[in-house]
C-alpha cells in the first residue's frame, strides 16, 4: 500500500526522475515542477523548497553558490538556514509557481494552555 490518496503518473525516462525536468544530475531540481512537488509531498508529507531542490547538488560549494544565487533572486528564505523541523513549507500556487511561504507549527507545542479554565 504505497498509495496516499493520489497516484503520480510516471515521468519520461530521459528526464530527471525526481522532477521530470531535463537537467543534469548535479543541477537543482525544478521546485516549480508539479511532478516534483507531488512526488516530494508523497514522500515527505510537505511541499519541497528550493533548499530541497538543491540538496542533492555536490559538492557543498555548489550548494553554497546556488544558495547565493537564490538569495540574489530573492527566492531563498533565510529560515531555510535553520535546522530541520523549523523549515517553512512552500505551497505551490495555482499557476504552479512558488510564492507563499507558511510555517507548520510543531505538534504538541500548545499542550499546556494556561487559559484552560480558571
Ligand atoms: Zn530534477
Amino acid at each position: 500500500m504505497a498509495s496516499k490518496g493520489f497516484q503520480l503518473l510516471p515521468c519520461k525516462k530521459d528526464v530527471c526522475q525526481e522532477c521530470a525536468v531535463d537537467h543534469k544530475p548535479n543541477e537543482p531540481h525544478n521546485p516549480q515542477s508539479m511532478y516534483y512537488q507531488y512526488k516530494f509531498f508523497g514522500e515527505h508529507g510537505r511541499w519541497p523548497t528550493w533548499k530541497d531542490a538543491i540538496a542533492h547538488c555536490e559538492p557543498k560549494e555548489v550548494r553554497e553558490m546556488l544558495r547565493e544565487e537564490l538569495i540574489l533572486r530573492q527566492v531563498w528564505d533565510p529560515r531555510w538556514d535553520q535546522p530541520e523541523g523549523e523549515v517553512p513549507d512552500v505551497m505551490p500556487a495555482e499557476d504552479g509557481s512558488i510564492g507563499t511561504v507558511t510555517t507548520i507549527p510543531l505538534e504538541g507545542k500548545d499542550a499546556d494552555d494556561p487559559q484552560d479554565g480558571s
